[in-house]
């Protein structure tokens, strides 16, 4: 049994990847061709945004829209802690410091009143700046956008969207990767959308910003090629990954999403009764990157990992260090127990195999397994 199942999805995408993979092959049309302008034309029709700068991966995609807004030393960045590295690595690449806030246990995102907290304690101390919040859409599910948009408005911060799990979310008829000032995805294979490699995008409405992304993708071009008019970088979605994401597209707002939130509903009917399945706030749709479970404790979960294991079905902790404790980040300060729901999580969530093509006998087999054990 696959984790995600990209082989299946290949198996019924394959006619429409391999002859667009063709096309580029045979045009040489390899960077920045057609198809990547094909691609982020449709995105930012997907998701209701005026553009869409396709680039190199999500981690850049990130770095890009705090490097225009101007983050650097002294500046404060509000980040969850339970999440992927790249969240919190891109604002000490520029310097500025990553302020760690714990989440909310229910949804596995960032905790308002947390947030609140995190930014009156910046505030008091007066070493830092508060300018940015980069709330993340974690395993498909996106932020509590409706409590986070007023926290920032009120402190004038920037809202950088991390839906690099996020692709495919709503809040009510609202589409993850619209939500603040900028949004990033990432197209890394096991993404809800994913590529056949690296890639990502930056999402924004504002036009100036859109100018500047795309030359600090291109070794910050001006006007005409060899025109270097400021420190950039290379930064850019090849051809024939936008030739892999088109149809996988079309595929995904046609039928994976519907599918892929069938298998979950599916997993929590089995579930609900044995262990702590995955909420998701009312009026929110989650697109699934990960179906997380809470167990009782750490002994609970390692064993039933184990067990799963040697009836040969994957399972993947996710994840089991929050940011706050990771060596990279010891030279932020904090301690045990800092932020407890972050640490319970850890020691606690087991992420069950999800994926479109999951069929019902298999999600009803791997929950009838797991009520065996428990
Ligand atoms: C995967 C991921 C990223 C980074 O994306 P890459 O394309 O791998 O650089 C950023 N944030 C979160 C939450 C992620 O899961």
């Amino acid at each position: 049994m696959e984790f995600r199942d990209l082989k299946t999805q290949y198996q019924n995408l394959k006619d429409e990847i391999d002859a667009g993979i063709a096309e580029v092959i045979r045009s040489a049309d390899f960077i920045s061709g057609k198809k990547v302008r094909e691609l982020e034309t449709e995105l930012a029709a997907a998701v209701g945004r005026k553009f869409c700068i396709s680039c190199a991966n999500g981690t850049d995609a990130l770095e890009l829209v705090l490097r225009v807004w101007g983050i650097g030393k002294g500046d404060a960045v509000f980040v969850p802690s339970f999440t992927f590295m790249s969240t919190a690595e891109v604002v000490s690449l520029l310097e500025a410091r990553p302020f760690f806030v714990d989440i909310n246990l229910k949804t596995f995102n960032i905790d308002p009143n947390c947030l609140k907290k995190a930014i009156a304690e910046v505030q008091a101390e007066g070493k830092y700046t508060p300018k940015a919040i980069i709330p993340v859409d974690l395993f498909g599910q996106p932020a509590d956008f409706d409590a986070i948009l007023p926290i920032a408005a009120e402190h004038e911060l920037k809202i950088l969207e991390d839906a690099a799990q996020g692709f495919g979310g709503l809040i009510r008829e609202q589409a993850a990767c619209s939500f603040g000032d900028a949004s990033i995805t990432s197209f890394f294979p096991a993404k809800p959308l994913g590529c056949y490699g690296d890639g990502g995008a930056i999402f924004t409405d504002n036009e100036e910003e859109m100018r500047l992304l795309r030359s600090l993708c291109v070794h910050g071009k001006g006007r005409e090629k060899y025109e270097n008019i400021r420190i950039g970088r290379n930064s850019r979605l090849d051809s024939i990954q936008a030739a892999v994401l088109l149809p996988k597209l079309r595929a995904f707002f046609q039928y994976e999403l519907d599918a892929v939130n069938h298998v979950a509903e599916l997993y929590t009917s089995q579930l609900k009764d044995v262990v702590r399945t995955p909420s998701v706030q009312k009026s929110y749709r989650s697109s699934w990157a990960q179906y997380t479970i809470l167990c009782n404790d750490r002994g609970q979960r390692d064993n039933l990992q184990k067990k799963l294991k040697g009836d040969g079905i994957p399972s993947v902790v996710y994840y089991p260090c929050g940011l706050h404790h990771q060596r990279a980040f010891a030279y932020c300060g904090y301690g045990e127990n800092s932020l407890p729901a972050t640490e319970a999580a850890c020691e606690r969530v087991l992420s069950l195999p999800i994926h479109p093509y999951l069929t019902d006998d298999e999600v009803c087999s791997i929950a009838a397994k797991i009520k065996g054990y428990l």
